[in-house]
């Protein structure tokens, strides 16, 4: 290898300081290698070799810095730490398989036996299953609060409450909480803030920014964006990430490189299709107002939405997901859905393609009838997840809906 190779090396690496979040998306956590590539390389390798007996023993002991196995560290799942991290202001990224091992490995290192949580009752699905069913096994506890309530969040902290944790805004209703309140309250009890930033993205919304100590996210939504790997990632100060860092590595529950690679590709559009997302799911949210057939609409963008005024205050756009109440129960839901002949009938969301579902027989079918009724999801909402289609063609696909109620 020449100096000049080496020089280059140095020149390419991009440091992050006083760029502009666009920039950030496309250029950060970049480390080029020797060979001088344009687009991010994958690693796909579980180990590593050394050049010597000695220098193993020194990367196994700590001494000497280095990777030593694919499930503690690898470049390309690397590069991904180290692009959300600058995304979203914080200190370190630690990446995970999926959204709910981001959680998961978030709960069990930062907390034990006799810890107990505050949580939103309008978080994902999954997040209540894993706590209810396998984090109390554990002797965590939980008390589920209203997240719009800030009294109900005070309210239902104890002694040993450790975290609360809270998505913003909540799906399928597009209820808010307010971010740095419920942080001050958290703090208040020295309590951990824990925020899942899904939904709008660290484009929309930085949390940390406004006091929360970790974010959460599931990357297999609007990260990757087109709906191709499931993936996860932490963020949050050196202190908190080294233990869920920890966790990560023993417990296993790593990114694998060629799905880091793949967010790392998302992350470079993800500015112009948040702002693509958020632009028809407006305009279609203040359509679908005026259409006979739709009772409700919930989308925090709209005037009518009873927290407009914070949704402008922490957030920089309302996002692409929005629900409505059509007229009548469950059946004219689903012959809204099943008349519809371009969105997709899937439960996923943040991908390009708009995406429509049933909550309640679907993401949300497992809560008892009494929790969903206590959570305002009644058997006539749908919920779509706005895409980047032309807005003409959602809507005459949304009046194909309309025209079956
Ligand atoms: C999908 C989702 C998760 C879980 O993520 P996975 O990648 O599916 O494990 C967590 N929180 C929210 C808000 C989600 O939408």
């Amino acid at each position: 290898m020449s100096i000049s190779d080496y020089e280059r090396a140095e020149r390419i690496q991009f440091d992050p300081q006083g760029y502009d979040l666009e920039t950030l998306a496309v250029r950060s956590g970049q480390h080029r290698s020797l060979e001088g590539e344009h687009s991010d390389p994958i690693y796909p390798t579980s180990s590593y070799v050394f050049s010597s007996a000695r220098e193993a023993a020194a990367r196994f002991g700590g001494e000497e810095e280095g990777n030593i196995y694919s499930r503690f560290t690898n470049p390309t799942v690397q590069f991904f730490e180290e692009r959300i991290a600058a995304l979203e202001g914080g200190e370190r990224a630690v990446a995970t398989a999926s959204g709910m091992a981001a959680i998961l490995s978030t709960c069990l290192s930062l907390m034990q036996n006799g810890d107990h949580i505050v949580c939103s009752r309008s978080v994902f699905g999954s997040t209540v299953s894993l706590f209810d069913k396998y984090l109390t096994r554990t002797g965590i506890s939980v008390t589920y609060v209203d997240p719009t309530d800030l009294n109900s969040w005070e309210s239902a902290i104890k002694a040993e409450t450790k975290m609360l944790f809270l998505e913003t805004p909540s799906n399928p209703l597009s209820e808010l909480t307010d971010v740095a309140a419920v942080a001050e309250i958290a703090h208040k009890y020295d309590a951990l803030l824990v925020v899942d930033n899904c939904f709008c993205t660290p484009m929309l919304q930085q949390p940390l920014k406004q006091g929360a100590d970790i974010i959460i996210h599931s990357a297999t939504k609007y990260l990757d964006g087109q709906g191709r790997c499931v993936g996860g990632v932490v963020v949050g100060r050196d202190k908190h990430m080294e233990e869920v860092f920890g966790f990560i590595r023993t417990g296993g529950a790593c990114l694998s490189p060629f799905n880091a690679w793949v967010f790392l590709k998302g992350l470079e559009t993800l500015k112009i299709r948040m702002d693509a997302h958020c632009r028809n799911a407006m305009e279609l949210a203040t359509w679908l107002e005026q259409q006979d057939g739709i009772d409700h609409v919930f989308y925090s963008g709209l005037e009518s939405h009873p927290q407009h005024e914070l949704a402008k205050k922490q957030q920089t756009g309302f996002g692409g997901v929005l629900s409505f109440e059509v007229a009548g129960g469950k059946e004219a839901a689903w012959r809204f859905i099943d008349a519809t002949t371009m969105v997709s009938i899937t439960g996923n969301l943040g991908d390009v393609k708009t995406t429509i579902t049933h909550p309640g027989t679907t993401t949300h079918g497992r809560m008892t009838p009494e929790a969903r009724a206590e959570a305002g999801i009644k058997d006539n909402l749908v919920r779509l997840s706005v895409g980047i289609e032309s807005i003409e063609d959602i809507k005459a696909d949304m009046t194909r809906g309309l025209s079956a109620v």
